[in-house]
Formats: structure tokens, C-alpha cells, sequence
């Protein structure tokens, strides 16, 4: 697919729209913040990996030479973004006396199981911050004279050494924001640890030799090294969630300058970055997206009432990325409703039309070229979704041609249509205490009492399957015979 349209994005660090221009002709180079694996991540964390995925996914249709690194961090994450409080995975595996390395690998695979279930691409990279620490003493070290000073409590960075500090947060430089408290000896209070040194008595499960001393390296510091050693200083855009433009970002931003010897953000390449982005949040009124209340919204919680993970990814390709979405169990059914009508439409074309045409055709063109628009304005999938929708309803056309046209699309959206079958949308809730034929052999009986007018007998089945966990959906225009409960 030849794209017409140019790819428009908004850059955080300009708060503008711009343009994406690659800094290596036909090459995209993107980073992305990964989790820290203390603990399964939420389903707004997924967010933040849903929109990168479509911004790859983008950057892939557009044609560019995608390569895409999302970090694994798995050391120096302090339960404050700021240099405040504990190491997030010290304390996980304290709490459930496992060693961090355990809990990390549980983690990790917890969070590459909900990246799969969610049809987002695999990086060309996952880069493990634990694997990188030489290079991060070594990145540490080039930077130290001019711009960092020891406490007792590890090497600081002088933010006061660089220019434009805190652009990106819009934050105030001098004063702080008020959030970031006090290490005593700080010379500034959002000057941030790059190496803490282990208290002299004490030791860490994680900890190497360094020259000041022996410690961890800070967090903000493994992603400036990952990113400019897989990527190259300046690589093309850096993504994660709307939280990380108020402290993790600008102090990578801060390393990336002192590294890189250049000057202030009025060249938003000096960042390190050429394009900053950041989804909005994932919200949730009751607080069950916090992962410290119990049970929380993790992509398994979903599952197990019986939605389809990728009806969650299409509730989030139906909000833009940099609006507030909210979650809801309604919004979710819908999503789910969604999808299941553009699966049951495209395995239609598909009995009609096996594989479908190489390429759309002129009918599409029209349309095909409204979804690289939408694509190409910063992301609009709520949009390009519509236009897929049309695509979809499209009267008196090659079925094979359709099919080409969807394939298109679903290579940016990733909902997986051409490959999803309905009854893989049908996930039973865990809740259901019958097993799928017991379900179906159910079914079967009420259709018939329900084709001999004898509602009674129906109702009775109707109710003998809700005490088992499964909601009947009578009168559903997609013929679904159930739903989560
Ligand atoms: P963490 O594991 O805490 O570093 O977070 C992983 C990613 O999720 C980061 O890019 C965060 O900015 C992002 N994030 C955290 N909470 C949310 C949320 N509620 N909605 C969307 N993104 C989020
Ligand atoms: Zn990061």
C-alpha cells in the first residue's frame, strides 16, 4: 500500500503537531517505556502498549523500515517516580520471598502473554535493563564530571547543567514542582539519582560494582542507555503514558543532553528523541486500575468474565490515544459487540471469497485513502474505524477486493479479522460452572422448545444456564446464543 497521506503526530516536547520526518531516510526508530515487573501490569498499562503498537503498525504502513524497542525494567524503579521510596522489585520479592529474579521472570512473561493476547507486534527488541548495566556505568561515567555530583546516597544529576530542563513537563525549574521531595545535600530539589550507592550494612538482591560505589543504577538512567544504544541518539520518536512527560522524561531527556554534548530543546533532537509522545490514561472510578487494591484490572480479569482480550483493544482503538478513556464494563460489551459484528462480516466475505484479491481496487480507493488520512492525523483510529466500518458495508463489490481492502486496514487496527473466527469470540466466563458442549447441548434443547412455543420450558433453560454463569442473549441481532455473565 502506497500511503498518500504524510503522518502527522503531536510532539509532546512542542506541544505541536508536526510532521513525522525520519531522521534516517526510509527508517522509523522508536522507543518505548516497558513495565516494571513488580507486579502483572493493569490493563491501562496496556494502553500505553496498544498505542504504541498502532503507532508502529503506522509507521509500517506508511512504509518506513520499522524498529521498534520496548524496555524491561527490572531494576531501580523506586515506588516514587521521583528518587523517593523503595526499589519496586526489592520490595515485590521481600513481600513474597522470592528472589527479584523470579518475580521479574514471572512478571515479564505475565506482561509478554497480555502483549500476544492483545495483537500487538513483537519489537525487534526487548531490552532488559539487568543486561545493560556495564553500558549504563560506562554512560554514567561520560556524563559525571560535567553534570552529576556524589552524595552519600549515590551520584546525583545536576539538572542545573543542561539547557531547558524541564521543558518537556513545562514544569518549573526553579522551585520544582512541589512533588519531588528533598535528598539532603541536593543541590537542586529535581536533581535525581543516576547511581544509588547501597547504605553501608546493607545489601541489595540487585546490586554491581560501580565507581561510586556499590548500588543500582536509577531508573531514568537505563532508558537513556537502552534507547541510544539500540537506537542511536537521535532516534525518531519516544513513547509511554501521559505520567512519564512529568519526571521520567525529562530526566532522560536532561542524560540524553549531557551524553550527547548538545545544546537546548529548541532542537527537539538534542532530547535524544526527535518526537516525544504520550498516551493519555486509562481511567476507572471505583480505583480497581490501582494494583495495590486487590483485585484490579489486569487483561486475565477480562478473560475470565468472558470478553475477548481484543474487545479490549478495540475499546481502546475507539478513543484517540491522547484522550482520557474511560473503562467500563458496558464500554467493554460494546467493544466486544463491535468486533464480533466485523468478525461474522469478514468470515462471510471470507467463505465467499477464500484469500481474497492481492489488491483492493479502484472502488476502495476512496475509502482506503480516508483511513491513511485518519492514520496519518496523530492516530485517529476512532475515525479509521468508521471508515472501516464503511469499507465493510460496502454494496455490489468483489468480495476478494473487500477483503484486500480490509486487510489493509487491519494491518494498522491489529484486530485480528482476517485470522478471528467467531467462535473464538466467545470465551467462557470462568464464572460458568458447564463445560462448552453441556453449554450448547442447552441451547439446543431451548431453540426447540422455544420453535414449539413452549416459553415455559425455555425460561426454565434460561434460568438453569444463568445459575451456571452464562447469560443468554435472546433477540441478539449477531445470532450469539451467549454472553459474559
Ligand atoms: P509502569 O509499569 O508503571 O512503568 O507503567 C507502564 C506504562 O503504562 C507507562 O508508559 C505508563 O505511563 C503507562 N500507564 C500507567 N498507568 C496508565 C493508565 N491508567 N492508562 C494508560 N497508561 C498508563
Ligand atoms: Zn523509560
Amino acid at each position: 500500500m502506497t500511503a498518500t497521506t504524510p503522518l502527522v503526530l503531536f510532539n509532546s516536547l512542542t506541544r505541536q503537531l508536526e510532521p513525522f520526518e525520519p531522521v534516517h531516510p526510509g527508517e522509523a526508530r522508536v522507543y518505548t517505556c516497558g513495565p516494571t515487573v513488580y507486579n502483572y501490569p493493569h490493563i491501562g498499562n496496556m494502553r500505553a502498549y496498544v498505542f504504541a503498537d498502532v503507532l508502529g503498525r503506522a509507521l509500517s504502513h506508511k512504509g518506513y523500515a520499522l524498529t521498534h524497542v520496548i524496555n524491561i525494567t527490572d531494576v531501580g524503579h523506586l515506588t516514587d517516580d521521583a528518587d523517593e521510596g523503595e526499589d519496586k522489585m526489592e520490595r515485590a520479592a521481600a513481600a513474597r520471598a522470592q528472589s527479584i529474579w523470579e518475580v521479574s521472570r514471572h512478571y515479564t512473561e505475565a506482561y509478554w502473554a497480555d502483549i500476544a493476547a492483545l495483537n500487538i507486534r513483537a519489537p525487534a527488541h526487548w531490552s532488559i535493563a539487568t543486561d545493560y548495566v556495564p553500558q549504563m556505568i560506562a554512560f554514567a561515567q561520560t556524563i559525571a564530571a560535567a553534570h552529576c555530583y556524589e552524595l552519600p546516597s549515590g551520584l546525583y544529576f545536576d539538572v542545573g547543567s543542561v539547557a531547558d530542563y524541564g521543558r518537556l513537563a513545562r514544569a518549573q525549574t526553579e522551585e520544582g514542582s512541589g512533588r519531588i521531595d528533598e535528598v539532603a545535600g541536593k543541590r537542586h530539589p529535581a536533581d535525581f539519582a543516576i547511581w544509588r550507592r547501597t547504605p553501608a550494612g546493607e545489601s541489595r538482591q540487585m546490586e554491581w560494582d560501580s565507581p561510586w560505589g556499590r548500588g543500582a543504577p536509577g531508573w531514568h538512567l537505563e532508558c537513556s542507555v537502552m534507547s541510544g544504544q539500540l537506537l542511536g541518539f537521535p532516534f525518531d520518536i519516544h513513547t509511554g503514558g501521559i505520567d512519564h512527560r512529568e519526571i521520567h522524561h525529562p530526566n532522560e531527556i536532561a542524560q540524553n543532553q549531557a551524553f550527547c554534548c548538545t545544546g537546548g530543546l529548541d532542537l527537539p533532537a538534542n532530547s535524544g528523541a526527535r518526537m516525544w509522545l504520550h498516551n493519555n490514561f486509562l481511567v476507572e472510578r471505583s480505583g480497581k486500575m490501582s494494583k495495590s487494591s486487590g483485585e484490579f484490572l489486569r487483561l486475565q480479569l477480562l478473560i475470565d468474565r468472558g470478553y475477548h482480550p481484543l474487545a479490549y483493544r478495540m475499546m481502546c482503538l475507539q478513543a484517540q490515544y491522547r484522550s482520557e478513556l474511560e473503562f467500563s464494563w458496558d464500554g467493554l460489551g460494546a467493544a466486544l459487540t463491535r468486533l464480533k459484528r466485523l468478525v461474522m462480516a469478514v468470515g462471510q466475505l471470507r467463505d465467499r471469497a477464500g484469500d481474497g484479491a492481492d489488491r483492493p481496487g479502484p472502488r476502495f480507493a476512496d475509502a482506503l485513502a480516508r483511513f491513511d488520512a485518519a492514520i496519518g492525523d496523530d492516530l485517529n483510529t476512532p475515525v479509521a474505524l468508521t471508515v472501516l466500518d464503511e469499507i465493510v458495508a460496502m454494496k455490489k463489490v468483489d468480495p476478494g477486493e473487500k477483503l484486500a481492502a480490509i486487510r489493509v486496514v487491519d494491518a494498522v487496527l491489529g484486530l485480528g479479522l482476517l485470522t478471528l473466527g467467531r467462535v473464538e469470540l466467545r470465551l467462557r466466563p470462568k464464572a460458568a460452572v458447564m463445560d462448552d458442549s453441556a453449554i450448547a447441548a442447552v441451547l439446543e434443547q431451548r431453540r426447540a422448545a422455544r420453535a414449539d412455543k413452549d416459553f415455559a420450558r425455555s425460561d426454565a433453560l434460561r434460568d438453569e444456564l444463568a445459575r451456571a454463569g452464562v447469560e443468554v442473549m435472546d433477540g441478539d441481532p449477531l445470532e450469539w446464543d451467549w454472553t459474559p455473565a
